[in-house]
C-alpha cells in the first residue's frame, strides 16, 4: 500500500478512481504484470459501499456493499496492483504518449495509458433526513432495492422517464407506489405517462416536493408540501426511491476528454475515448444501464483494451530501436 507523499512514479497504468469499474480495471491490470495503480478521491468501492445489501451480483447470493469492495480491493492488491485513496487530483494531462497527473499533497505520477472510472451520483433532493436514511428506506436504484419493498407501501419521486418507468417496474415488488412529483405535467414519453397513470397500484401526489424525512433506525414518514398552497402533510412510507436524476463525477476532466452533453464520456466499445491510450469504464461512461455488474464488465474491456494498446505499443518502440 502506497501512503507516502511527494512520490514522482511512472507506471504502466494508472486508474482514476475505485468503484467496482476501477477495481476490477486494476485486477486485470495488475494479473498482466502491468504496474499499476488506482487513484481514489474518497473511500475505496465507490457507490458499493453505500448499499448495505447486493443480492444481484452473480455467484454470490447475497453481500453487503462494503464486503464486496473490499474484496475486490484485495484481489487488486494481491496482484500487486497500488491504490492511493482519500486523495484529490490536481492537474490532469492526458494527452501525448506520456500521461501525467498531480495530488493536491504534491505527488506526482506518469503513465502510457489511463482508465477513467470516476463514476457518478445521483442527484440528491438535498432535504433534512436524506442523509441518514439512505439505504435505510430512500434508495436511487430500483434494480438493486426494489424487491426489500416487497408488499410495502413507497413513494417515487420525479417525473421524467426514469421516475415514470421505474415507478412501474417497482409495482411488481410495492402493494402501492405513489408518485411525488413538482409539477402539473411530467416530462417523460407519452407511453410511459399513460402506463403509470393507467397502473391500478399507482396514485399521484402533484405540485408537490418532499421537504423532510423522518424515523427512527429505517424511513418512517415524510413531509410532503404542496408547492402553489405551502401546506405540509406528514405521509407514512416504507420506502421512497428518489429519481431527480444523474451526475456523472466528470468535472475535472471537462476540456480534457469527449463528454456529452450530460457530462458522461463518450467510449467506442472497447472503451476507448478519443484519446491515445486512454480508456473509461463503468457509471461514467454514456450508456443506459449502471449497475456493478455493468461496471465491472466494463472495467475488464478497458483493461484488456489498455494492455493490448500497451502492449502494441512497446512492440512498436522496440521494432523502431532495432531499425
Ligand atoms: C444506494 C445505491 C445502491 C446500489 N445498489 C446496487 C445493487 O444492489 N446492485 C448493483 O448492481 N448496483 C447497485 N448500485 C449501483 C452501483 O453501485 C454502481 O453502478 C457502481 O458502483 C458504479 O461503479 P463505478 O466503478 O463506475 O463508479 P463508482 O462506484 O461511482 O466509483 C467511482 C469511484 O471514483 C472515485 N472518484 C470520483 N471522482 C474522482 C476523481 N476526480 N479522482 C479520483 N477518484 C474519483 C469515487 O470516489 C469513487 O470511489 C447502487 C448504487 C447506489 C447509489
Amino acid at each position: 500500500m502506497l501512503n507516502v507523499m511527494n512520490l514522482n512514479i511512472h507506471y504502466d497504468a494508472i486508474v482514476i478512481g475505485a468503484g467496482p469499474a476501477g477495481l476490477t480495471a486494476g485486477i486485470y491490470l495488475s494479473r498482466a504484470k502491468l504496474k499499476t495503480l488506482i487513484i481514489n478521491e474518497g473511500i475505496v468501492g465507490g457507490q458499493m459501499v453505500l448499499t448495505h445489501e447486493i443480492a444481484n451480483y452473480p455467484g454470490v447470493e447475497s453481500i453487503s456493499g462494503y464486503q464486496l469492495a473490499n474484496i475486490m480491493k484485495k484481489q487488486a492488491r494481491t496482484f500487486g496492483c497500488d491504490i492511493r485513496s482519500n486523495v484529490i487530483i490536481k492537474e490532469i494531462n492526458l494527452h501525448g504518449e506520456v500521461k501525467s497527473l498531480s495530488l493536491v499533497d504534491g505527488s506526482v505520477y506518469t503513465s502510457n495509458s489511463i482508465i477513467l472510472t470516476p463514476g457518478g451520483r445521483s442527484r440528491n433532493l438535498g432535504v433534512p433526513g436524506e442523509d441518514s436514511f439512505k439505504g435505510k428506506g430512500i434508495s436511487y436504484c430500483a434494480t438493486c432495492d426494489g424487491d426489500f419493498f416487497t408488499g410495502k407501501e413507497i413513494m417515487v419521486v420525479g417525473g421524467g422517464n426514469s421516475a415514470l418507468e421505474e415507478a412501474v417496474s417497482l409495482t411488481k415488488y410495492a402493494s402501492k407506489v405513489t408518485i411525488v412529483h413538482q409539477f402539473g405535467h411530467f416530462q417523460a414519453f407519452e407511453h410511459a405517462i399513460e402506463e403509470a397513470k393507467n397502473h391500478p397500484k399507482i396514485n399521484f401526489i402533484m405540485e408537490s416536493s418532499i421537504v423532510a424525512f423522518h424515523g427512527s433506525e429505517n424511513l418512517e414518514s415524510v413531509d410532503i408540501k404542496h408547492l402553489k398552497t405551502g401546506e405540509i402533510i406528514n405521509l407514512k412510507t416504507d420506502g421512497t426511491f428518489v429519481f431527480i436524476g444523474y451526475i456523472p463525477n466528470t468535472e475535472f476532466l471537462i476540456g480534457k476528454v469527449e463528454l456529452n452533453q450530460w457530462g458522461e464520456i463518450i467510449v467506442k466499445s472497447d472503451m476507448s475515448t478519443g484519446l491515445e491510450g486512454v480508456y473509461a469504464a463503468g457509471d461514467s461512461v454514456a450508456k443506459r444501464y449502471r449497475q456493478v455488474t455493468t461496471a465491472v464488465g466494463d472495467g475488464t474491456v478497458a483493461a484488456l483494451a489498455a494492455s493490448n494498446y500497451l502492449h502494441e505499443s512497446k512492440a512498436n518502440h522496440k521494432k523502431l530501436k532495432a531499425a
